[in-house]
């Protein structure tokens, strides 16, 4: 898409980084040009009009003037600041995660306004719903999808045998599913139950609404997570870095007294 030399789009700030003394260099994640950087100057500085409206995980409407390197941020304005993602750290690490992943799997100037629908409800979701894993387990697929990488669920990857009702195996290198005979080859394979791989299909081509009605427990929701994460890392060539600040806040709850909520900078 040809861009006018000054054009106003809403915008998901993914990440920032500081630029010079006052400035900082702004990654977005919007509808129509899809992930952008952007300089917004002097925003470090306390009275800046710009400041508040680019914070990390805000929904903006930006106005934008393109630069001879990268484009300027001359106004903006909150949309959604997604405010109980800030007052809660399992919600915000979720959020961090979902942000995370959506910058590494978006080449910059790629265009999907379907990884923006989904980058906008998975945080409206993180914003509200009880179980905030499963959003984003949701998510985690169906970027996996939308980018092109979608695990084979439906049959064995190598054999394509139908999969019976039972344990399978689970390929990071083959992309998907293996039946009990190929599985075990495979390098890298993982068992896989049934009931994840029912989840996982779930996950992959149900809506959203489908997915929460599901009810796990603990051992099957873990089960699943380790499955994905350990694809989507493969995938990625590389650690999700905000994967660590979920795995810690879930060690440190293990020692709080039920009902204290984790309230620590
Ligand atoms: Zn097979």
């Amino acid at each position: 898409m040809t861009t006018p030399r000054i054009y106003k789009t809403e915008a998901i700030v993914l990440r920032q980084r500081k630029l010079g003394e006052a400035g900082k260099i702004v990654t977005f994640y919007t509808p129509n040009y899809g992930k952008l950087d952007a300089v917004a100057k002097g925003v470090r500085r306390p009275k800046s009009r710009l400041g508040g409206h680019l914070e990390v995980l805000t929904h903006s409407t930006v106005m934008l003037a393109q630069g001879r390197n990268l484009d300027v941020v001359t106004q903006a304005q909150t949309v959604e600041s997604f405010a109980p993602l800030r007052s809660d750290l399992h919600r915000l690490s979720r959020a961090l995660y979902t942000a995370e992943l959506v910058d590494r799997f978006s080449p910059e100037g790629a265009e999907s306004y379907q990884v923006f629908q989904l980058l906008l409800a998975t945080l409206r979701r993180l914003a509200t719903a009880r179980d905030v894993d499963t959003v984003v387990r949701y998510l985690e697929m169906q970027l996996l999808g939308l980018s092109g990488f979608q695990p084979q669920l439906a049959r064995c990857v190598n054999c394509e045998q139908p999969l019976a009702a039972m344990p399978n195996y689970f390929g990071l290198a083959a992309g998907g599913v293996l039946c009990p005979s190929c599985g075990p080859e495979a390098a890298g394979s993982r068992s896989l139950s049934l009931n994840a791989l029912k989840v996982m299909r779930l996950l992959q081509s149900g809506s959203f609404a489908a997915v929460s009605r599901v009810r796990m427990n603990l051992g099957l929701a873990q089960e699943i997570e380790m499955h994905l994460r350990a694809y989507l890392v493969h995938v990625l060539e590389r650690d999700v870095r905000s994967a660590a600040f979920i795995d810690r806040l879930r060690r440190e709850d293990f020692w709080e007294p039920a009902g204290v909520s984790s309230q620590k900078d």
